[in-house]
C-alpha cells in the first residue's frame, strides 16, 4: 500500500545542528499551504513515467494507508491548516480504514488545544522531537524547549494518544550513558511506545560545524557514542522495545508503518518543499526553495537502473527488520548466494534466513554499511 508525506518547512528558530529543509519565515505560511494543497489536487498518476526495470506489480497509487506530516515543525500550524491539508489528501486519495496518520511536533509549540484538534482530525500518532532531557545539551544544540517542557509535552501527548514516539540524539556534549538510560526509563514509564535514537551529525554550513572547529573535543568521540548506542539498544530490548531498524525501537505493534514503507521499497508520494517521492522504481524530489517550488515544484527525477534497484533492496532491507527477498533479487539478475562473503556471514550468524528472506542479525546493525558493501561485491 502507498503512503503520503507532507512537508511543513517552518521552524521558529533554526537549531544549531539543523541541515533539514526548514525556514523561519512564518509569514510565508499561508501562501505555502495554498501551493501545497494545489500540488496535492494536481497529482495525476497517469502523467507519471514508467520504469521498464521495475518488476514489482504496480499498485493503484490512489490507495493509501499512511500519512506523515513532517518538517520542520508541523505543530506550528493552526488546526485549520492541518485540517485543510488532510482534507486535500482525502479528496484526492482513498484513505483506508485503520490508516496511520502521524504528525511531528516540537515540545514548545504543542498545546492541549492542538492535541485535542489532532485527535478530532483522525491523527493517531504523535512524533515528538525531544532530543534530550538535559537542559545544558538542549541549550547547546539550540532547541527552544527545556527538559520540563519536554516532559510536559510527553505527558500531554500520552494523555490523548496511545501511539507516541520520541526522537533522541546520541553524541551530545557530556552525554553519560547512565543518565541517558535513566531519561529513557522516565519516558517509557510515561507511556511512550516508540523511540528513535539518531547520532548527532556535524553538517557542513551549520553553526555546530563552527562550534566544533573551535572546540574539537566538545563532542563525545566515536567509541563513546558506540557505547551509548549499544547500551541503549540492550536497555530498550530488555524493556520490550524491539529494534526494527538501526535507529528505531518500538513496542510490539507500534512500529512506524509509514517509515517501514521507505525500507520496504513501497511507494510513497511526497508533497511540499524538498519532499521526496518513490513511485514504482522512480525517485522524485521537489525544489528546496520557495520560489522554485512555487514555479516548478519538481526539480529532480531518477529512473532507477537494475543495479540501483538491487543496491537499494539490499541496503534498505538489511538495515531493518524487513530483510531481503532472494527471489526478487534473482529476478533482477543478482544471485546473492554466489557472493564471496555470503557463506561466511551465514556461518558467523551475521546473516540469517527465515521464510526465504535474508536478515541482518540486529547485533550487527552498527556495522551494516560494511556488510552491505561486502554483499554487493560479485553477486
Ligand atoms: S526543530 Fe527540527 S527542523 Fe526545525 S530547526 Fe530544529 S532540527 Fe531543524
Amino acid at each position: 500500500m502507498n503512503g503520503i508525506y507532507l512537508h511543513i518547512p517552518f521552524c521558529e528558530r533554526k537549531c544549531n545542528y539543523c541541515a533539514f529543509s526548514s525556514f523561519c519565515n512564518l509569514s510565508e505560511k499561508d501562501r505555502y499551504i495554498k501551493h501545497l494543497i494545489d500540488e496535492i489536487d494536481e497529482f495525476d498518476s497517469k502523467k507519471l513515467q514508467k520504469n521498464e526495470n521495475f518488476i514489482k506489480k504496480s499498485e493503484n497509487l490512489y490507495k493509501i494507508d499512511t500519512i506523515y506530516i513532517g518538517g520542520g515543525t508541523p505543530s506550528l500550524l493552526d488546526g485549520n491548516d492541518v485540517e485543510k491539508l488532510l482534507q486535500a489528501v482525502k479528496n484526492k486519495f482513498e484513505l483506508q480504514k485503520e490508516s496511520e496518520i502521524t504528525i511531528e511536533c516540537n515540545p514548545n509549540s504543542l498545546t492541549e488545544e492542538k492535541v485535542v484538534g489532532y485527535k478530532k482530525l483522525g491523527i493517531n500518532r504523535i512524533s515528538l522531537g525531544i532530543q534530550s532531557l538535559q537542559d545544558d545539551q538542549l541549550k547547546f544544540i539550540g532547541r527552544l524547549h527545556d527538559s520540563s517542557q519536554a516532559l510536559s509535552s510527553i505527558e500531554l501527548a500520552c494523555r490523548y494518544f496511545d501511539n507516541v514516539s520520541c526522537d533522541f540524539l546520541i553524541g551530545l556534549p557530556s552525554q553519560e550513558c547512565d543518565k541517558f538510560i535513566q531519561d529513557l526509563e522516565k519516558i517509557i514509564s510515561m507511556g511512550v511506545k516508540h523511540i528513535s535514537t539518531y547520532m548527532l551529525q556535524v553538517e557542513e554550513g551549520t553553526p555546530l560545524e563552527k562550534i566544533v572547529k573551535n572546540k574539537p573535543f566538545i563532542l563525545p568521540d566515536d567509541d563513546e557514542c558506540v557505547e551509548i548506542y549499544q547500551k541503549t539498544t540492550e536497555f530498550l530490548q530488555k524493556n520490550n522495545f524491539f529494534q526494527y531498524e538501526i535507529s528505531n525501537f518500538a513496542k510490539n505493534g507500534y512500529e512506524s508503518r509509514h517509515n517501514l514503507k521507505y525500507w520496504n521499497g513501497e511507494n510513497y508520494i511526497g508533497f511540499g518543499l524538498s519532499a521526496h517521492s518513490y513511485i514504482d522504481g522512480i525517485r522524485y524530489a521537489n525544489a528546496s526553495d520557495f520560489d522554485r517550488y512555487y514555479k516548478k515544484r519538481q526539480q529532480f527525477k531518477e529512473v532507477l537502473t537494475k543495479e540501483q534497484l538491487i543496491e537499494e533492496h539490499i541496503m534498505l532491507g538489511l538495515r531493518s527488520k524487513i530483510g531481503i527477498d532472494r527471489n526478487y533479487l534473482e529476478k533482477l539478475g543478482y544471485f546473492i548466494e554466489k557472493n564471496e562473503n555470503f557463506d561466511e556471514f551465514i556461518e558467523k550468524k551475521i546473516i540469517f534466513i527465515k521464510d526465504k528472506r535474508f536478515y541482518l542479525n540486529p547485533k550487527y546493525y552498527g556495522v551494516s554499511n560494511y556488510i552491505i558493501v561486502k554483499l554487493l561485491q560479485n553477486g
